[in-house]
């Protein structure tokens, strides 16, 4: 059986800059289930929000992330976000990431709920593929790094509460393998197709979150999913992202009779909070009997636009649209998790030796609601921190025991493609923006049907993701940042401002914010 020191699972933000830290220690595989650069990360738009220009404060971040986070952000996990974040962003410069400048300084954009302009970009909006490239090229610079692409996780190996490796699919040669590991990192990104309609890429599916909570790790949060407001509404074309950005520099929202709409929901109007601004949008949908709302950004002067977006531009060009003269047509689509698999600061899960950092996990840091672009700092930061804890843990912790080789079927790296369709229905309809406890409990109805026909461990996995969010979603009974109920259609303080944590044996529990959920 194939030994290494290390894995990571993923090669987005995350596991790349663990790879990074890990790399220079000792050997290091990193899987990741497609093309080596599909990921959320290299569809980033907007940018990284980081405290470094001249009229920020770290204690302004921290503000603001608090904020968006409506009550549940662990204040520990945004302090070390917000303070260790511009050390990590210079590190990634000093790595030859080249963001956008004026003149020698670094440009800094503006996005809905921040109070300064703190959002640094890459060739306007290529933000990720530019972080992607400067880590990727630093991987390379590693010789004990192995990048491994078309290769899919589909079971941690644990075994007495320690994690001893993974099983994977290689899905172009069909072949099934288990690899032995000092410690592994999960950095497997959301979930976001487990929905309908999502901005994410397909490899987006959540097997990182199903596959710890299989192993034993708690979930937290899962109720906690953020609809992006403007993703593009195109008969034929993916639901393309039209970054927040463009609202923070000017864009609004109008509605099919051209009335800007956002000022009746919200005093920020288009720069509210994302879950305001997409319910307002789902809200002037059905008022209107209309299918989308559209960006208007015609009022900018065209060539600021071309410049300012000009990944946004051509896309929107390549379906026919010119954003310089003409309304964009929107609607929601799901875009972010903000639970995941819940870890301590340093990336721990509660087992020996499984980490997760990014999107995947749950540091308490986006609370009920994620402040736009801090998502990437996230991914930096404790992806950083997360691989220091594997190294510590490596080092002081006795080798591996050794593994009984029992590799799984290569089709249970595939997914049933009726069942996968219904999941994403049931979901979008049931399970979205706006949510009731009567559909909730009829959708967990339907996906525990889904549970019983799948065929695969891959779409066990993706059902299970779903009904993990499903049942959050029925037990939290308020509304509070990106969960909306209208059975529940307020905060409730006393009673709710708590993790939900799930767990394999434990079913479901409250937790309270800003403490420990497992011991050391
Ligand atoms: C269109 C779009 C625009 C965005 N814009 C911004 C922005 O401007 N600023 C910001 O801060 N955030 C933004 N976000 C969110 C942000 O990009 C993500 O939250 C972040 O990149 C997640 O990084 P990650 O490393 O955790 O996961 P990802 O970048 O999603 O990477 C996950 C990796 O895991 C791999 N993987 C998954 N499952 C398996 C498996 N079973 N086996 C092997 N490999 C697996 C995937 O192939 C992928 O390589 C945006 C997201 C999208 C979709």
């Amino acid at each position: 059986m194939r030994e290494v020191d290390f894995i990571v699972i993923g090669s987005g933000i995350a596991g790349l800059r663990a790879a990074v830290e890990l790399g220079r220690a000792g050997s290091v595989l990193i899987l990741t289930k497609d093309e080596l650069t599909a990921s959320s990360t290299r569809y980033a738009q907007g940018g990284v929000a980081v405290a470094l220009s001249d009229d920020d404060e770290i204690a302004l971040h921290f503000e603001d992330t608090v904020r968006a986070g409506a009550g549940l952000c662990d204040l520990e996990a945004v302090r070390v976000l917000v303070e260790e974040g511009p050390q990590y962003v210079q590190e990634l410069i000093a790595w030859g990431c080249r963001f956008d400048r004026v003149g020698d300084q670094l440009a800094f954009g503006q996005e809905a709920a921040h109070s300064r302009r703190r959002i640094v970009h890459a060739r306007g909006d290529a933000t990720g593929r530019e972080i992607v490239r400067t880590l990727l090229e630093r991987v390379r610079e590693l010789p004990r790094v192995e990048i491994r692409p078309h290769a899919f996780a589909v079971r941690l190996l644990v075994h007495d509460g320690r994690c001893l490796g993974v099983q994977y699919v290689e899905t172009r040669a069909r072949t099934s393998h288990t690899v032995r590991a000092h410690a592994v990192v999960l950095a497997t990104g959301g979930a976001g197709h487990i929905y309908l309609h999502t901005t994410n890429p397909d490899v987006v599916t959540g097997e990182g979150m199903a596959m710890a909570y299989e192993a034993g790790a708690l979930l937290a949060d899962m109720e906690f999913v953020q609809f992006h407001p403007t993703a593009l509404h195109r008969e034929g074309a993916p639901r393309f992202l039209l970054s927040e950005a463009l609202r923070g520099e000017g864009g609004v929202l109008r509605n099919r009779f051209g009335e800007r709409f956002m000022p009746r929901y919200h005093d920020a109007a288009e720069l509210a909070p994302r879950d305001v601004v997409a319910r307002a949008i789902v809200t002037e949908l059905q008022r209107t009997d209309a299918d989308c709302v559209y960006l208007d950004l015609t009022h900018l002067p065209a060539h600021f636009v071309r410049e300012r977006f000009p990944r946004i531009y051509q896309t929107c060009r390549h379906y026919g649209l010119d954003l310089t003269r003409e309304w964009i047509p929107v609607s929601p689509a799901a875009h972010y998790f903000m639970g995941g698999v819940r870890t301590d600061l340093d990336g721990w899960t509660g087992i020996a030796g499984l980490f997760a950092a990014g999107e995947v996990s749950c540091t308490g840091v986006h609370g009920a609601n994620r402040l736009a672009s801090n998502s990437l700092l996230e991914g930096l930061v404790f992806g950083a921190r997360a691989a220091r804890r594997a190294l510590a843990f490596a080092s002081s912790a006795p080798a591996p025991p050794s593994l009984q080789e029992s590799n799984v079927s290569p089709e249970e790296a595939e997914m049933d493609g009726a069942i996968v369709r219904r999941l994403r229905t049931i979901m979008w309809e049931a399970v979205g923006l706006i949510r009731h406890g009567d559909q909730l409990r009829s959708a967990l109805d339907d996906l525990e049907a889904l549970r019983r026909a799948a065929p695969t461990l891959a779409t066990r996995h993706l059902v299970m993701v779903a009904w993990l969010v499903a049942r959050a979603a029925l037990f939290r009974e308020e509304s509070r940042g990106a969960h909306f109920r209208t059975d529940f259609p307020a905060p409730n303080e006393a009673q709710w401002r708590c993790h939900s944590i799930q767990h394999r044996e434990r079913g479901i529990f409250t937790h309270p914010i800003g403490t420990e959920v497992f011991a050391r």
